[in-house]
């Protein structure tokens, strides 16, 4: 297992969030990262190394000219509006909902960033771009580990991917790691690309950049949105559109889902995988379906992460892991390396 980190993720850090109308303190926070890869340490499981810097034509594989723009000049067009803004939260107040124009890009600040964002609970700092693309530039060398012989890598970065679309961003989200490293894959010559998402919530970004498309098949297990966030995408009737018809599989559950149910749906999950025959696979590797994480509802125990790693080792596929959610909670490290060692015993 070859791990690639993301040193610049400490520079996307946020103090506060907010939470029904309270300021709160921020959840997606350095710390995340920094114990999983003390874990990874301590249990040996592989190099941790630099990525190279991709080059901005790859992401656009994945995102919009406009909205990558828009992520990389905000912090300063907020600056430029008031230097004081040095010391507020940069977050949207106004979105277009159903009906409104998407297609032209207000000149006004406050228009554009409602435009591309989905949610206020997601603050865009200063550092946010550098950490954003060094994060990005983890999963595609992740992507391309595969190529160069690796059976499998991880992508151990944040801010998190997998709820960020081709052009907007929020749930903690600014790029689509996940989505970035299949179509790294895809254009380093594979034809099928399978995503599992395991995180708690629906990766509904990944979703929505694949949905038409069959040669990426995108299958999420996490929690019913009629229940939870991002509650708008993340039904199972939601199985594809166009070309990519049959291509998306969404398997919500409902909270109190325990882990022989959770392992269940898994089954699934990998019946489906084996099915699509991919050349490669792609993990959102989020564990905030731990029962012990604030956010979840469901009953995964620690032992429990070891057994879901065990079974996507058994399809037998290269794999690329990126980290996704988990909040910072004493079994954060030991629940995702749990998975990776699983993975590592398995394959
Ligand atoms: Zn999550």
């Amino acid at each position: 297992m070859l791990t690639f980190f993301n040193e610049h993720h400490v520079q996307h850090a946020n103090p506060f969030e907010q939470f029904r109308g309270k300021r709160v303190p921020a959840s997606e926070r350095p710390e995340r990262v920094d114990v999983v890869a003390a874990e990874l340490t301590r249990r040996g499981l592989g190099r941790i190394v630099t990525p190279h810097g991709a080059a901005l034509a790859s992401l656009e594989r994945v995102h919009t000219a406009r909205y990558l723009h828009f992520l990389r000049s905000a912090w300063n067009a907020w600056l430029a509006l008031d230097p004081q803004n040095v010391e507020r939260e940069l977050l949207p107040s106004a979105w277009p909902v159903q009906g409104m124009r998407r297609d032209v890009e207000p000149d006004n600040f406050t228009g554009k960033l409602g435009l591309y964002a989905f949610d206020n609970g997601t603050p865009l700092t200063a550092g946010t771009w550098i950490a954003a693309k060094t994060g990005a530039d983890c999963a595609i060398n992740a992507a391309h580990a595969l190529r160069l012989g690796e059976r499998a890598s991880f992508a151990l970065t944040r801010p998190p991917g997998h709820h960020a679309g081709a052009d907007y961003f929020g749930g903690y989200c600014f790029l689509n790691n996940a989505a970035l490293a299949a179509q790294h894959l895809l254009d380093d010559g594979l034809q099928r690309v399978a995503i599992l998402d395991i995180d708690y919530h629906h990766g509904n970004g990944t979703q929505q950049i694949f949905y038409g498309r069959k040669d990426v098949l995108f299958v999420s297990l996490h929690a019913d949105p009629r229940a939870d966030y991002p509650f708008y995408t993340g039904h199972a009737d939601e199985t594809g559109e166009g070309d990519g018809i049959g291509c998306n599989l969404n398997l919500p559950l409902a909270h109190g889902t325990t882990a022989a149910q959770w392992l269940a749906a898994l089954e699934t999950a990998c019946l489906k995988m084996a099915a699509f025959a991919p050349q490669a696979l792609v993990v959102s590797l989020g564990v905030d379906g731990f029962a012990g994480d604030p956010r979840s509802h469901f009953g995964l125990a620690s032992a429990d992460f070891l057994r879901i790693g065990e079974r996507i080792g058994y399809l037998g596929l290269p794999t690329v892991f990126v980290f996704e959610g988990g909040s910072v909670v004493p079994e954060l490290g030991i629940n995702t390396v749990n998975v990776l060692e699983g993975f590592e015993t398995a394959a």
